[in-house]
């Protein structure tokens, strides 16, 4: 705080003239971005807290019995306020923060779990609905009403309402550090992403691919720096480097920035943190009964325990170490028939590999890169939507945003209704967090009125410099078709309570129907509509998508390998002792140790910069959570291709009915089942990835 009285500030955004806080006129009831400012959010949290808090002690000193009514749905009413400027407020956090919303971001994490604190723990509250969950086979609930109960007793119950009062008051001080210590990391790594950039010079482009270039430039534009090009820390930037420089200084240069993320010994250092948050998850799963935090995680979601998840990433670690192995003699032969007098490096692998798949396969992602606009993948996607659900887009110019390059689409059901808004964030800028996720300004329900989702899309797409169109690679136009899958899963939500609604399902189910949709995207037929050269206007040619689609598989032993070493980590870090976790490089060389972890391959994400498990604990001891989906869409695509036609509409509706629409009001896997008559087999996977036949390893 500043020498500023502090009520000052408060008493002049709060009241009528802050727009959190008024009834909007914007089309659709969306969010007026352009009224919104920082000094918004503490008054505009301060009065949500007071509203849901009171409606909770409604509920909790409401005198009549407990019933479905009185407390279950009454409890998805609470809190509307609150889920709006959380929503508003997360969404620019992420995508488009500045110093004053990052400063505010550490005061109102710490604020929202001194606030859920009491309300998980309010043992009168647990009581009543605890009453009816005992009860709940004789209340004449629907099935999604039983679901609802369940979810909420699980909820409250794995929160700790039902400890003694000591270990609440310890849960409620480990809740509020915790929340404390996932901003500090995730702004630590912002810091690091924002201030690292290589600038090249005009000798430092050798190999480089033009769009590359021209997006160097866009970057550095970006970052006021005119006429330069820079190479930054988002992972598209990195990769492509990496593949494609032929200085092996400067490939050297940017591997090592991209891995420390997060471990530079600087200010924005997250060892420390992870030390203290692995202690605290551990503490708190102990306080509710639960050996480690992992064993807790694990309980509520498909995969049930910690052994299972493992059981499939060791499953499918072996092919791919074996073939990762064999792919790195190859490459190292490949620098010596090129008479490099080197071992191959972490930061040569890209390269030699993109080499090496231009040799065998007769292929390189720049070769494609022409073909792939973002223009037209978007309307790719959106073409995939219209033939299997029906639906169809139009932009929209009038709908208020964050940020001049965010586009909005109105979503129309195939009976031409109005089914949600669209927004796509999809470029790259310093004011973004690294990496691409779905997420809602608003989500479906039909609780009271028939409430439709606003959906966000956000990537980190390299932007076309001059008036060129944006080109993607292979990795960004997949990830285009993975976000919009999570977007599908929100959009078609069609639940009657908002805490089932779209995404609201368990961790290692929600990458399914993001995953499921990737497959679409690497279709012939789909190529052949949408893959058109950016300048000519040519169709992709037939020669070159049969070399793409024989190249997918290339290399796959090193991408399972990065990505299942990182799962396997994480499970590490959420089983062992944290008390013999005080070095956090040192557990992390140990673990990798352990499981042969190949010296030219790192982690997809080392620990200090593994958002995905210490920003936030959504994916704590949950990061198998995609492999886990993966034996699900790679079995649940085959049944569509079983029938001789990617589109088939029974299939459409049944994934439809069972899997995009239904959200968290069926079980997991009886909802799977339904769709696809029979339990997933995990060999589509390893058919997929090319991984059913081991090499011999050297
Ligand atoms: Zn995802």
């Amino acid at each position: 705080m500043s020498d500023t009285p502090q009520s000052s500030p408060i008493v002049s955004a709060s009241g009528p003239d802050n727009p959190l806080l008024k009834a909007w006129q914007t089309p659709f009831q969306t969010a007026p971005f352009g009224e919104i400012g920082p000094e918004h959010f503490l008054p505009a949290f301060e009065q949500a807290f007071i509203d849901h808090a009171a409606e909770v002690a409604a509920i909790t000193h409401d005198p009549s019995a407990p019933d479905f009514a009185n407390t279950i749905i009454a409890l998805e009413r609470s809190g509307r306020l609150l889920a709006k400027v959380s929503a508003i407020f997360y969404n620019l956090v992420s995508a488009h923060s500045n110093p004053e919303l990052l400063e505010i971001d550490k005061d109102v994490s710490s604020r929202l779990a001194r606030h859920w604190n009491p309300i998980m723990m309010n043992a009168v509250l647990f009581g009543r609905i605890a009453q009816l969950h005992e009860n709940r086979t004789a209340l004449g609930l629907t099935a999604e009403q039983l679901r609802l109960l369940e979810r909420t007793y699980t909820r409250f119950h794995r929160a700790g309402a039902g400890l003694d009062e000591a270990a609440k008051a310890r849960m409620a001080a480990i809740n509020e550090r915790q929340a404390h210590l996932g901003t500090t990391f995730s702004h630590h790594l912002l810091r690091d992403e924002q201030e690292w950039f290589l600038e090249l010079g005009e000798d430092d482009l050798d190999g480089l691919p033009d769009s590359f270039i021209a997006a160097a430039r866009a970057a550095a534009e970006e970052r006021v720096l005119p006429g330069k090009a820079i190479v930054t820390t988002s992972r598209s930037s990195v990769e492509t480097f990496l593949k494609s420089s032929r200085r092996r200084d400067l490939r050297e240069k940017v591997y090592k920035a991209f891995t420390a993320r997060g471990d530079n010994g600087n200010a924005n250092d997250n060892n420390a943190t992870i030390v203290e948050i692995l202690a605290l998850r551990e503490e708190a799963a102990q306080l509710l009964g639960y050996p480690s935090f992992a064993v807790y995680r694990l309980e509520d979601s498909m995969a049930k325990t910690p052994e299972a998840a493992r059981g499939l990433l060791e499953r499918v670690w072996k092919p791919a170490r074996a073939r990762a192995l064999a792919d790195r003699d190859a490459l190292q032969g490949l620098i010596a028939e090129e008479g490099g007098n080197f071992t191959l490096a972490s930061w040569d692998w890209r390269y030699y590999a993109e080499k090496l798949r231009q040799i065998r396969a007769d292929f390189d992602d720049a070769a494609i890169k022409p073909y792939l606009t973002l223009e037209g993948m978007i309307a790719a996607a959106f073409d995939c939507a219209h033939r299997l659900f029906g639906l169809s887009f139009s932009e929209r110019k009038d709908i208020p945003t964050w940020h001049p390059d965010v586009r909005v689409w109105e979503v129309m059901d195939a009976a031409g209704k109005h089914q949600a808004l669209f927004y796509g964030d999809y470029f790259a800028r310093a004011s973004k967090r690294s990496g691409a996720w779905m997420t809602t300004l608003r989500d479906q329900q039909t609780l009271d009125g028939d409430i439709a989702p606003l959906v966000i899309n956000v990537c980190n797409f390299a932007k076309g410099a001059d008036d060129q169109p944006a080109l993607l690679s292979p990795d960004d136009a997949r990830t285009l078709f993975h976000e919009f899958g999570h977007g599908l899963h929100g959009m078609l939500s069609n639940v009657t309570y908002p805490s089932l609604s779209g995404t609201s399902v368990f961790t290692d189910f929600v990458e399914l129907p993001s995953q499921l949709y990737e497959h679409w995207q690497e279709q012939p037929q789909v190529l052949r509509q949408f893959a058109k050269h950016y300048q000519t206007g040519e169709p992709l040619p037939d020669d070159l998508l049969e070399r793409f689609l024989a190249a997918r598989q290339f290399n796959q032993g090193f991408a399972t390998i990065e990505f299942v070493a990182s799962a396997l980590m994480d499970l590490e870090f959420h089983s062992q002792p944290a008390s013999t976790i005080s070095d956090v490089g040192a557990f992390e060389r140990a673990g990798l140790e352990k499981i042969g972890m190949p010296a030219e391959i790192a982690m997809r994400h080392r620990p200090t910069q593994f958002g995905h498990i210490f920003s936030g604990d959504h994916y704590a001891a949950g990061y198998y959570s995609y492999m886990w989906s993966e034996v699900m869409d790679a079995d649940a695509f085959g049944a569509f291709e079983e029938t001789g036609d990617i589109f088939d509409q029974q299939t459409a509706k049944r994934l439809h009915d069972d899997i995009y629409s239904s959200g968290g009001s069926r079980d997991p896997a009886e909802a799977y089942i339904a769709f696809r008559g029979r339990k997933p087999e995990p060999e589509a996977l390893l058919r997929r990835r090319g991984l059913l036949e081991t090499p011999q390893a050297a």
